[in-house]
């Protein structure tokens, strides 16, 4: 790695070295953190791309499983179990909201998860896709490989997920 870029601590990715802050709990390198605000930028500008937008965050906090505290745990089992409606369940809209919502009222069951070693794809594959159809195309990729970056936990967060409807 050349003495530019910056290695993420939580997904691994070698961006261009930058200064600047980093999310309060969710522990990155300021070159991801930076790139990861650019992709939701593009999201937020261009209303095409709000439907994977949910995506785009669930995948970016699985992989920066951050400080070890309780949010932090939290965080990284309710953005699996929301890759899970989406990527697994396929349902998205209202129905991915009311599910997402149930799981926030149950976060405080969540475990700490074994963090991955190494991520196939990270943000850094998305932030230079800037035409809105490789941008989403990058996001679900990145997405997918997330989870199935975590397929030991699967069943783990499934029967997570399907819990709260009992
Ligand atoms: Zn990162």
């Amino acid at each position: 790695m050349s003495a530019d870029l910056q290695l993420c601590p939580g997904c691994g990715s070698q961006l261009a070295a930058v200064d600047g802050p980093t999310h309060a709990y969710m522990t990155s390198s300021p070159a991801c953190w930076a790139a990861f605000n650019a992709v939701i930028a593009r999201e937020f500008a261009d209303p095409g791309l709000m439907d994977i937008h949910r995506l785009t965050v669930d995948a970016w906090a699985v992989q920066h499983p951050g400080d070890g505290s309780r949010r932090a745990i939290q965080s990284v089992g309710l953005h699996l179990a929301r890759l899970w409606v989406q990527l697994d369940q396929g349902i998205s809209g209202p129905t991915a909201n009311a599910a997402m919502l149930g799981f926030a009222e149950r976060k405080a069951d969540l475990p700490e998860l074994p963090p991955r070693q190494v991520y196939t794809v990270t943000v850094a594959y998305v932030v230079d896709a800037s035409e809105p159809d490789a941008h989403r195309s990058a996001v679900m990729t990145w997405a997918r490989a997330v989870w199935t970056d975590w397929a030991d936990q699967h069943e783990f967060i499934r029967q997570w997920a399907i819990g709260g409807s009992k």
